[in-house]
């Protein structure tokens, strides 16, 4: 077992609030993803779990045992970074060891580690080599090797797959977390992209300004956002948010469902059908995209997007009905910019 609570941990460099009062449980041998923008707080609450930093108040347990004052190395938790930091004059063996050298472990048990770690990440035959002699996938693989040779129970991952080109990340993210699953670790991911969160995480942590806005597993969060802010960062494209006013959409006397006075309706471009005895709309853009296409039409003051197969016959200019299934609309406060249950 390997459960993470925060308990309104809060923390400050001078006048900037990175993270304010978060409580949180990460569940052991999940995989749970800091998700969100720049600057919303993701490294911060890594660095804090990692015992790299210290918060400003509030409490850190791991299995119920406060660790908000204990060293990194008393908290047995391993990290991987976005630029690997690997040693390029250190072997993939002497690098996938360092650690485990320098805490004096027994050279029996060390070469044991580092079969069973070459082996599982499928870098047997490259350990004599130095880290210039790799691809990008492979000494992202060795920095994976370094923090599962620790045998820590708990993995921090700070963006690992961001240096990586668009297929290999792709295939990395499926090893990663098939990886996760077979060795049950309880792995923190931190990515701004929702893609890698929605694909690898069993739970995403959706943080803006230092708060987590939403913590779910992805299907929830996908179909139940809290906020308009994680109906826009969740999707691509994201949520459509149209204005209502006095019962009608934005600019328009086209009543928005059956929703009366002034919300905010919010509706996934997939869910959106068309239907020439519908809510009249005008196409604006069309991006084929092979096997669907996404149509951005202007209804009243608004633009909506809308998921088409690719084989649907649409035309810039042309004139279209569309529907809102009411089990699709998602309604959210004009002030509060919550969800209304
Ligand atoms: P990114 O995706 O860009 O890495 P992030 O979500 O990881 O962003 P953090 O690095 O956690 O964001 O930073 C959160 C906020 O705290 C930012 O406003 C940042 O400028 C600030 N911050 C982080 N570290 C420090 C520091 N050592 N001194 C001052 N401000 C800091």
């Amino acid at each position: 077992m390997s459960k993470i609570e925060l308990n309104a941990i809060s923390k400050s460099f001078g006048a900037v609030e990175a993270l304010a009062a978060t409580t949180l449980t990460i569940a052991s041998g999940q995989f749970t993803v800091l998700l969100g923008p720049s600057g919303c707080g993701k490294s911060t609450t890594l660095r804090l779990l990692a015992g790299l930093d210290l918060p400003t108040s509030g409490q850190i347990f791991i299995d119920g045992r406060d660790v908000t004052a204990a060293s990194p190395a008393q908290r047995g938790i391993a990290m991987v970074f976005q630029n690997y930091a690997l040693f390029p004059h250190l072997t993939v063996a002497d690098n996938i060891l360092f650690g485990l050298q320098v805490r004096g472990t027994p050279a029996a048990e060390c070469k044991t580690r580092l079969a069973d770690t070459a082996e599982l990440l499928g870098l047997t035959a490259l350990l004599a080599r130095k880290p210039s002699q790799l691809s990008g996938g492979q000494q992202q693989r060795v920095a994976l090797g370094r923090a599962l040779v620790s045998q820590a129970k708990i993995c921090l991952m700070d963006e690992p797959l961001s240096n990586l080109d668009a297929k290999l990340r792709q295939e990395m993210r499926s090893e990663l977390r098939s990886l996760q699953q077979k060795l049950k670790l309880t792995l923190v991911y931190v990515t701004h992209d929702q893609s890698e969160a929605m694909s690898m995480g069993d739970q995403v942590v959706l943080l803006e300004g230092g708060r987590v806005v939403q913590s779910a597993d992805p299907r929830t969060l996908y179909a139940h956002p809290a906020t308009t802010f994680a109906a826009r960062f969740i999707g691509t494209p994201p949520m459509n948010l149209l204005r209502t006013r006095d019962g009608c959409i934005a600019g328009t006397a086209i009543p928005a469902a059956q929703f009366a006075g002034t919300q905010i309706l919010g509706i996934r471009p997939e869910d959106v059908q068309l239907d020439s005895a519908g809510i009249p709309a005008l196409v604006d853009s069309l991006e084929y995209l092979g096997a669907d296409q996404v149509v951005r039409c202007r209804v009243g003051e608004e633009t909506v997007s809308i998921r088409l197969a690719g084989g649907a016959q649409v035309a810039v200019g042309a004139r279209i009905g569309l529907k809102f299934p009411a089990s699709a609309i998602r309604i959210f406060d004009p002030e509060s910019l919550r969800a209304v249950a």
